[in-house]
């Protein structure tokens, strides 16, 4: 046996391995609704046009250069990114900012740093998550073995939020346990709880002495609007919760393959001393994993984001591809409902976010795939996307033949 480490074969990740699939169809009709990546009515990639005048920018400033960044990351990009997130109201001064590898980074640097350092003393090793969440969750932290526990959030009979499971679990739960918390355009459902109910949750969580987790990878993506998109995290801070945020710049920047994102860590009564404190862990678990973070595409972000008229042109992106997207949920379920194929199809536009949960059954999806070649993840989500006026009836069509 030539393995001398007799480790297994770990299967495949199950979406990236889809979308392999896809790119090898020869299929004149095929369809990706796989991975969360914006595609312009042509099925194409789209580079955010501010992102392509930013790069032109920065290839001919001459005081660009390609030196390693701080171990903590851009300093400029720190304050920038968090405010971005964090609001106007908040004392950068007391905020602990790490830039990470994008939000997966941000996701596994908080980890890291929970599995060391437990909020008020308690001795909590679990994080709940949403029942389903973004699949990467329970991979990023089993991997640091953190004790996963999930609450309900997807009621499948209604389509919609669970939300009387949701609150009743984590009224459950135990002080200094951490409650992961999709900050908007929930992955993969698509839905996220009102302000009303987040209302209720940042009591709940205040009151258990939670601590929330806050992931928020599409700021912007979800409703075209940064600040409406910001809402939920901002009103916890409003309140005065202790929580992290972890940011990502992959979706509404199109930054995906660049790994621009941060890791916040917001404390209410936090002084410069303890942002010091929790900064200079954060530095010490960046230098031992990555040494300093990549530069290219935090300096994209931190140009549009300091330079008025970059930023102005960019939430005009933004909500170009915000749009597009609330145009083809309209569209699908148009034309479902105009094909008359059973179910209600009401949820394909009262979900939000690049994610659709359709409801569809492992069957049914397995048909979609492989006679249909449309691609979409086993649990029926769809990456809105990928549909576009030249194939968004043909998907419809092909929907209505596998659920009949
Ligand atoms: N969290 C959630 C919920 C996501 O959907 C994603 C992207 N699929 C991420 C984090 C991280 O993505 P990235 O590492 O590309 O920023």
């Amino acid at each position: 046996n030539s393995n001398v480490f007799n480790c297994p074969l770990n299967p495949p990740d199950a979406l990236f391995a889809l979308a392999g699939r896809y790119k090898d169809d020869d299929s004149a009709h095929k369809v990706d609704m796989s991975i969360g990546a914006y595609r312009t009515n042509e099925a194409k990639p789209w580079i955010l046009p501010v992102v392509h005048k930013t790069e032109e920018l920065l290839v001919n400033d001459p005081s660009v250069t390609h030196e390693y960044l701080p171990i903590l990351g851009n300093p400029e990009f720190r304050k920038v990114a968090a405010k971005l997130i964090l609001g106007d109201k908040v004392d950068l001064n007391t905020v602990a900012t790490v830039q990470t590898l994008s939000g997966t980074g941000a996701n596994h640097m908080a980890a890291v740093f929970l599995r060391r350092y437990t909020p008020w003393g308690k001795k909590s090793n679990t994080i709940y998550v949403s029942d389903p969440t973004w699949a990467n969750h329970h991979t990023i932290f089993s991997y640091v073995e953190l004790d996963i526990k999930k609450y309900p959030y997807w009621d499948a009979k209604t389509k919609a939020l669970d939300f009387e499971g949701m609150y009743s679990t984590l009224k459950k739960a135990s002080a200094g346990d951490i409650v992961l918390l999709h900050a908007c355009a929930h992955n993969p459902t698509g839905v996220d709880p009102t302000r009303e109910q987040w209302e209720k949750l940042a009591s709940l969580i205040k009151e258990k002495e939670l601590f929330p987790f806050f992931d928020c990878a599409y700021q912007g993506f979800a409703s075209g609007d940064l600040d409406n998109d910001a809402w939920a995290v901002r009103m916890f801070i409003d309140r005065k919760i202790d929580m992290l945020v972890c940011q990502s710049f992959a979706k509404n920047m199109g930054l995906y393959g660049e790994r621009a994102g941060a890791l916040h860590i917001v404390l209410s009564d936090a002084t410069p001393e303890t942002k010091a404190a929790i900064e200079s862990q954060l530095a010490t678990q960046s230098r031992a994993e990555i040494s300093n973070p990549p530069a290219f595409g935090a300096r994209i972000a931190t140009k549009i984001l300091t330079t008025p008229s970059l930023f102005d042109e960019w939430r005009r992106d933004i909500k170009t591809m915000a749009e597009r997207i609330l145009d083809m949920r309209a569209e699908l379920k148009g034309e479902l409902v105009r094909l008359g194929t059973p179910g209600n199809w009401d949820h394909l536009t009262s979900q939000i976010g690049m994610f659709s949960f359709t409801g569809l059954d492992p069957k049914q999806v397995d048909r979609l795939v492989t006679e249909f070649h449309i691609y979409l993840a086993a649990n029926g989500r769809i990456s809105m996307a990928g549909l576009n006026k030249n194939n968004v009836k043909y998907v419809a069509k092909s929907i209505d033949t596998v659920v009949r």
